[in-house]
């Protein structure tokens, strides 16, 4: 396997990760006083710089508009952009849109593709994805209330979601419904596009995280499904199939995700040096002389790589043996990555001291917005369980 950056990408990432300093940092504290919303006319100025540069939707082929990067190539922007809470909004490769772009291409109808994939990756319009209920576990996605019943070439749908991440500002969202609940239990759900405003479908709340409730792209909705109804041409792919097209979305995004997080531990690990440098606990006496600190520096360093390379390696196998082949391995980095990610920032935030948990750096956001990483995209504790049953089948046991 060959890890080397190619200088087609090394200039790529040079640029992007110049443009992240230059024109993102700067807008970090505004941000953390006055929310996303009130950041959206920077933001898209912010956008149009990114399109002049050549830089848009770098996970996107070439075909419709984006770079053509591989998932390696992106996990390595990922990386980049990840280094700040708006950084891949700027690029337009921001979950939970980047998702639902993909799935539009590859599951979309050209009438679907017109209608919501083409304002989707010219960043006219933001999306959201709605599978997760309240009163039932995400951790077990094939039992869900929310059904979707045909009615007169219709489609009706009724239920409750939460965390449907960024729905306040979308004009979309994707539901996950049971279509037929007789079916065998992973062909039982399928996707069906919901444009937000349909009458039925209603916000209930923004649930605050952490105790921040954030608004716009920074948001996690409560939503009800009350008789919504959709044209039966809303559905994505063919009926039952809301499953495989799960599947086919999650795969590329823990990639994205993991190399996101990547470039979170290393915003932090920068903060955590400079602040270990440069803080004295007496005259002539930096933080960083003491041997714990030195010690959270070298884990942190080589825990970081080793996520890395592990994220690296996934990616590649995906691109080049497949999705199915590779499931070990995106299970591993799943919780391996979350777990070197809330470790980097934790100890980030301890070597500033009170300040680390202040907003006057990004470390406290981080915390915030990435607790939940060992959470979604499947627990850590799922995808453990998948790593040990496939390990442990290959020493003739056969767990259920
Ligand atoms: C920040 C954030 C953003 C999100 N965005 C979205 C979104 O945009 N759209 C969406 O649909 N959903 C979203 N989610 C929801 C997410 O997908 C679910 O939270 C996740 O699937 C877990 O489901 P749950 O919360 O119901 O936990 P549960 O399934 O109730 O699990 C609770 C805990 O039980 C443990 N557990 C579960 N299964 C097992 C097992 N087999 N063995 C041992 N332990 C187990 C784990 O520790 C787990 O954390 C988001 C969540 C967060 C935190």
């Amino acid at each position: 396997m060959d890890f080397g950056i190619s200088p087609k990408m090394q200039d790529i990432l040079a640029r992007m990760r110049q443009f992240m300093e230059q024109e993102v940092y700067p807008l970090e504290p505004e941000a953390s006083a006055r929310g996303f919303k009130a950041m959206v006319p920077q933001l898209r100025a912010k956008r149009q710089k990114v399109r002049e540069l050549g830089l848009w939707c770098p996970q996107i082929p070439r075909e419709y508009g984006g770079m053509g990067l591989s998932l390696l190539e992106h996990g390595l922007v990922s990386e980049v952009l990840g280094s700040s809470t708006m950084g891949h909004y700027c690029f337009n490769c921001q979950a939970p849109d980047a998702g639902n772009m993909e799935i539009l291409m590859l599951f979309g109808t050209e009438e679907q593709k017109k209608t919501w994939l083409r304002p989707l990756l010219e960043g006219e319009i933001r999306s959201c994805f709605s599978m997760t209920e309240p009163d039932r576990p995400g951790s077990n996605p094939v039992w869900l209330d929310t059904t979707a019943v045909r009615q007169g070439g219709e489609w009706v749908i009724n239920g409750r979601k939460w965390f449907t991440s960024s729905y306040d500002g979308a004009a979309f969202a994707i539901v996950m419904a049971v279509t037929n609940p007789e079916a065998p239990p992973h062909k039982r759900a399928s996707q069906i596009v919901v444009p937000i405003g349909t009458p039925g479908f209603k916000f209930v709340r923004n649930i605050p995280l952490m105790g921040h409730e954030g608004d716009d792209y920074d948001s996690h909705a409560e939503v009800v499904y009350e008789n919504c109804r959709v044209p039966q041409a809303n559905l994505l792919g063919t009926e039952g199939e809301g499953f495989a097209i799960a599947q086919e979305r999650l795969g590329p995004g823990r990639i994205h995700h993991c190399m996101r997080w990547i470039g979170i531990c290393e915003r932090s690990f920068d903060l955590m040096c400079k602040r270990a440098a440069s803080r004295e606990l007496a005259p002539g006496k930096p933080l960083g002389t003491q041997q714990i600190i030195q010690q959270w520096i070298a884990d942190s360093r080589a825990e970081i790589n080793a996520a890395r390379l592990m994220v690296l390696e996934a990616a590649w196998k995906i691109g080049n043996v497949g999705m199915a082949a590779a499931r070990e391995e995106i299970s591993c980095i799943k919780f391996y990555a979350a777990d070197v990610l809330l470790k980097v920032i934790d100890r980030a935030i301890q070597v500033h001291g009170a300040l680390g948990v202040t907003s006057d750096t990004p470390l406290a956001a981080f915390l915030r917005n990435e607790r939940g990483a060992r959470i979604y995209d499947g627990a850590d504790e799922v995808h453990k369980m998948v790593v040990a049953k496939r390990v442990l089948s290959r020493y003739g046991l056969k767990i259920s």
